[in-house]
C-alpha cells in the first residue's frame, strides 16, 4: 500500500502529478538535548532527511521522486544531470535512475577534493552511471549539447534533463510536501512549531519548496537559509524565482492552490558561513561537525550541513533564549560502504581519477 503523501491528501487534484515512491517518509524528527546543552540553548530539534531512503538518503530523494517519475512519463531512456564532481545530487540521481530503469549521465565540474567526493564518484560508478568531468562551465555546456544529440540518435528518445541539484519546479514539489509532512509531525506533538528552520541553500529547491508549504499552511516559521554555493546560484532572488515558478506549476495542476506571494520576511539568507568557497571546509564548520558527532552521533558534511549547523550554533550563542529551532539535515546518513565495495577507482574515466591521487583538503576529518 502507498504510504499517505501529505501533498496529495491535502490537494487531491495534484495526485495527477507523477511521483515514484523511492524514500521512507515521514523522515524522523527528534530533539537534540545534548547538543543544545553543550551550546547553552534550550529547544533544539532535528528533521533528519539523512535517512530519507534506504539506499542513499539526503534531500535529493524528495525531488527525485517527482523528477524521475516525470522522466519515465516523458518516455525518456536516460537522464542527464549536472553538479560538481562530488555532487550528492548526481550520486543520488545515479542510484535512483537505475532503480527506475533509466541510464544516468552526470556532467560534472572540477571541485576541491574531499572523502565524500571519492565516495560519491564510486557510487556513480557502482550503479553504472556515465560520468564526465569538465574544467569550465563552457566546456560542460558544449559537451552536454553533443551528448543530448547523441542520446536522441542512439535511443530515438530525448534524454530528460534534470537541472543542478534537481531544482526545477517539478523537483521542488518534493519540498513543498516536506513542509506539509513537518506540519503533521507538529500536529501530532512530535515537536513544537519551530520559530526558525536552519537549512543549507544550494540550488534553492529545498528552501523554495519549504517556503511554499509553510506559506500554504499559514505558518510563520522563519527559514534561515545558509548559502553554501556561489552567490550567483544561491540567493534570495534565486529562491523567489523558483518559488514563483513552482506556485505557477501547482496552480496549473490544481487551480484551487493559493496564489501565494513570496514571503520575503520569512526568509533570511545568510552569506557569512560560506567560508572561502564552494566545498571548501571551514573551521567553524569543522567544529560544528565535531559537536554533532560527539553529542548526537550525527554525521554531517563539510560542504553543506556543517556550515549550516555552524550558523545555528553561532546564533544560539548570541540569543540563547529564543524559541524552538529546527536543524534540517539534508546530508545522506546511510552507510554506502557496501554499495561501493569492490568498485575500483581505476575504472573511472581518466579525467576523474585525480581525486584518488591527490590529497584531501586539510579540514577533511571524516576518517
Ligand atoms: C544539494 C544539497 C543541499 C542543497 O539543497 P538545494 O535544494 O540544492 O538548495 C543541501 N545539503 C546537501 C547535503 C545537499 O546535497
Amino acid at each position: 500500500m502507498m504510504a499517505a503523501f501529505p501533498l496529495f491528501e491535502r490537494y487531491p487534484r495534484l495526485a495527477c502529478v507523477a511521483r515514484r515512491a523511492l524514500g521512507d517518509f515521514p523522515t524522523p524528527v527528534r530533539s537534540l538535548p545534548k547538543l543544545a546543552k553543550a551550546v547553552g540553548t534550550a529547544d533544539l530539534y532535528l528533521k533528519n532527511d539523512g535517512v530519507s531512503a534506504r539506499a542513499y538518503g539526503g534531500n535529493k530523494v524528495r525531488k527525485l521522486e517527482f523528477l524521475l517519475a516525470d522522466a519515465v512519463e516523458a518516455g525518456a531512456r536516460a537522464v542527464v544531470t549536472f553538479g560538481y564532481a562530488g555532487s550528492n545530487h548526481a550520486a543520488a540521481t545515479a542510484v535512483y535512475a537505475r532503480e527506475v530503469g533509466l541510464q544516468a549521465i552526470s556532467m560534472l565540474l572540477l571541485q576541491p577534493n574531499a572523502s565524500y567526493v571519492r565516495r560519491n564518484l564510486l557510487v556513480g560508478l557502482a550503479v553504472g552511471a556515465e560520468l564526465h568531468e569538465f574544467r569550465t562551465p563552457t566546456a560542460l555546456a558544449a559537451a552536454t549539447a553533443l551528448r543530448l544529440a547523441r542520446a536522441r540518435v542512439q535511443t530515438g528518445h530525448a534524454a530528460y534533463v534534470i537541472p543542478p541539484g534537481g531544482s526545477s519546479p517539478i523537483g521542488t514539489l518534493g519540498y513543498v510536501n516536506a513542509a506539509l509532512e513537518l506540519d503533521r509531525q507538529i500536529t501530532a506533538g512530535e515537536l513544537p512549531e519551530p520559530e526558525r528552520i536552519y537549512i543549507p541553500l544550494g540550488s534553492s529547491g529545498s528552501v523554495a519548496g519549504l517556503l511554499i508549504g509553510l506559506a500554504a499552511l499559514g505558518h510563520r516559521t522563519r527559514v534561515v537559509a545558509i548559502r553554501v554555493a556561489g552567490a550567483r546560484w544561491a540567493s534570495a532572488a534565486s529562491v523567489q524565482r523558483l518559488f514563483d515558478r513552482t506556485v505557477r506549476l501547482l496552480r496549473e495542476k490544481d487551480p484551487s492552490f493559493a496564489r501565494l506571494s513570496f514571503p520575503a520576511v520569512q526568509l533570511e539568507v545568510r552569506h557569512d558561513f560560506f567560508g572561502s568557497g564552494y566545498a571548501k571546509f571551514s573551521e567553524e564548520g569543522a567544529r560544528a561537525l565535531r559537536l554533532a558527532r560527539e553529542h548526537e552521533g550525527l554525521s554531517l558534511d563539510g560542504s553543506y550541513t556543517a556550515k549550516t549547523l555552524a550558523a545555528l550554533l553561532a546564533d544560539a550563542a548570541i540569543t540563547p533564549g529564543s524559541g524552538p529551532t529546527l536543524f534540517w539535515n539534508t546530508y545522506n546518513s546511510r552507510d554506502l560502504s557496501s554499495l561501493v565495495a569492490g568498485t575500483d577507482p581505476a575504472r573511472l574515466p581518466a579525467r576523474l581519477r585525480h581525486y584518488f591521487e591527490t590529497p584531501l583538503q586539510p579540514l577533511d576529518h571524516e576518517n
